[in-house]
């Protein structure tokens, strides 16, 4: 037999409806805030990954599932949705449409990572992505709409932590605090932050190591050290964030350490998941369009892990609403009643109904049992007399009451009941 890839899962049948559920939602919220969706490829150019997630990144560094095709590019499986949107943006010249370009996506991702709970080398994100706008209010207007993605999957207990990276000058001033902090203790730091410390300082404050993160408490913090414009941006940031009635904390310690990112980052995150608590990452990314090879576009977005969500909403009982079953199970008792119940589902059908009937040659006590297994909301049974007469009874499942039906009216029953 051959077993699935390692990192990877199947959605089965019998529980697709929730993720269709989360997709749902997903689509909801984005229409409510005017996003449109965009989609790009699966694959794309390595060196896109390179330069638009940034190679002192884990991801860049150790996740990427890259394979030379047979014309010997290198291509990349996309281990996130920015840079994939970033490189449209600018090969379709969607700066020249009305700004702020609102965009979103639902994608699979790829990541070469160790599989646990909530970590996969497969996994799912809903992200959004606003290119054009430099305005704090954009940056509050991204975070209400993860933070109302949440609240209508039911999802509590989520804590929103936002801070300020600030630009590259008071970047520039920072490193050279945070290096001087940093020095003394390099010796007792894991080896990835000590080869962090020359290229890429501020994150070693994302580290997840607990010798790290106990030195990095006391570190110099970078919102101290912003200038007035960035300063002042996310004061408007938290002033607008008050305005959607979201509520947040301040954390020093969130970075996304790219060059290119600037000014808000923010995390979502949960005490239910275990290790892996973050369920939403963003921020603002000034620089990414440029660096691509854009003209200077300011953006933001967020992406939600959709497996994170879904193992949030178990782990904390926040239901789903039910899968549902067909609107109507047609019971056929011989050859000639089984062929009407074949061609009444297929009417049924047609009229924008959904219907089911037996294909396992079951008795008809055996297809009312398969009926309730199913969640059948209407039974309608088929005989030698109901072929006679023309009319048949359609139970109703949830309360059994009883309904007799001509047959040239069976489709616009189940029809109007889906109008009610
Ligand atoms: P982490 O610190 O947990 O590795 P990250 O910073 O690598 O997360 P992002 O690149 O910000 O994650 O991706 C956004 C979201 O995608 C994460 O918050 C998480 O919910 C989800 N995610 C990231 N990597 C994985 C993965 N390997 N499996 C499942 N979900 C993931
Ligand atoms: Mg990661």
């Amino acid at each position: 037999m051959i077993n699935i890839p390692k990192g990877t899962k199947d959605v089965l049948p019998q529980d697709s409806y929730k993720w269709q559920y989360i997709e749902s939602v997903a689509r909801k919220v984005a229409k409510d805030y005017n996003l449109k969706e965009i989609r790009t490829p699966v694959f794309e150019h390595t060196e896109l990954f390179q330069r638009g997630v940034g190679d002192t990144t884990d991801i860049v560094n150790k996740e990427m599932y890259t394979f030379k095709d047979k014309g010997d590019r290198s291509i990349t499986l996309k281990p996130e949705g920015t840079a994939g949107v970033a490189r449209s943006f600018i090969e379709n010249g969607l700066s020249n449409s009305p700004l702020p370009v609102k965009m979103y996506y639902v994608i699979p991702a790829f990541r070469y990572e160790r599989p646990q709970a909530g970590r996969l080398r497969e996994f799912h994100q809903f992200g959004i992505e606003v290119y054009g706008s430099a305005s704090p209010d954009t940056d509050a207007e991204v975070i209400s709409a993860a933070a109302l993605f949440l609240d209508r999957l039911g999802i509590k207990n989520v804590r929103l932590n936002i801070n300020s990276i600030g630009c590259k000058e008071c970047r520039t001033r920072y490193n050279a605090q945070l290096r001087a902090y940093l020095l003394p203790h390099l010796d007792e730091m894991c080896e990835t932050c000590r080869s962090r410390f020359d290229k890429n300082p501020l994150r070693i404050l994302d580290c997840k190591e607990e010798k790290c993160k106990a030195i990095t408490l006391d570190a110099p913090r970078i919102v101290d050290f912003l200038c007035d414009e960035c300063a002042e941006h996310f004061k408007k940031v938290q002033e607008y964030l008050g305005c959607a009635g979201i509520e947040y904390s301040v954390d020093p310690n969130i970075v996304r350490g790219l060059d290119y990112y600037t000014r808000t980052v923010f995390e979502f995150v949960s005490g239910d998941i275990g290790a892996q608590s973050t369920v939403c990452g963003g921020g603002r990314y000034d620089g990414l369009i440029e660096e691509l090879g854009g003209n200077y576009t300011p953006a933001v977005g967020f992406a939600v892990g959709l497996e994170r969500l879904l193992l949030l909403m178990e782990n904390t009982g926040v239901g789903f609403p039910e899968d549902e079953g067909p609107d109507v199970f047609f019971a056929g008792m011989d050859d000639d009643s089984r062929k009407a119940a074949f061609s009444f589902a297929q009417k049924v059908r047609e009229s924008g109904c959904s219907a089911e009937c037996d294909h396992m040659g079951r008795s008809v006590k055996a297809q009312f049992k398969y009926a309730d297994k199913i969640h059948a909301k209407y039974v309608v049974t088929l005989g030698g007399s109901e072929l006679e007469s023309g009319a048949c009874r359609a139970k109703r499942m949830s309360d059994g009451s009883v309904y007799e039906l001509k047959f040239e009216d069976i489709p616009e029953f189940f029809k109007k009941l889906k109008e009610q």
